[in-house]
């Protein structure tokens, strides 16, 4: 299980800090998490603006 960025990503950028093992980074069209990295702690959930990432 990882958690995924859904399309309703404006690419603010925000949850990128905020993962604490550096899953997050700027894809072409919105932020993307690297599954194999993420470890499931919701960080990024909690400080997205429009709830763009969840778990799958
Ligand atoms: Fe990073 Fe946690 Fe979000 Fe996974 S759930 S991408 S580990 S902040
Ligand atoms: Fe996209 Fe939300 Fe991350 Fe901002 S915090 S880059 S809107 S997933």
């Amino acid at each position: 299980m990882a958690y995924k960025i859904s399309e309703e990503c404006i690419s603010c950028g925000a949850c990128e800090s905020e993962c604490p093992v550096g899953a997050i980074s700027a894809g072409d069209d919105k932020y993307v998490i690297d599954a194999d990295a993420c470890v499931d702690c919701g960080a990024c959930a909690g400080v997205c603006p429009v709830s763009a990432p969840n778990a799958e």
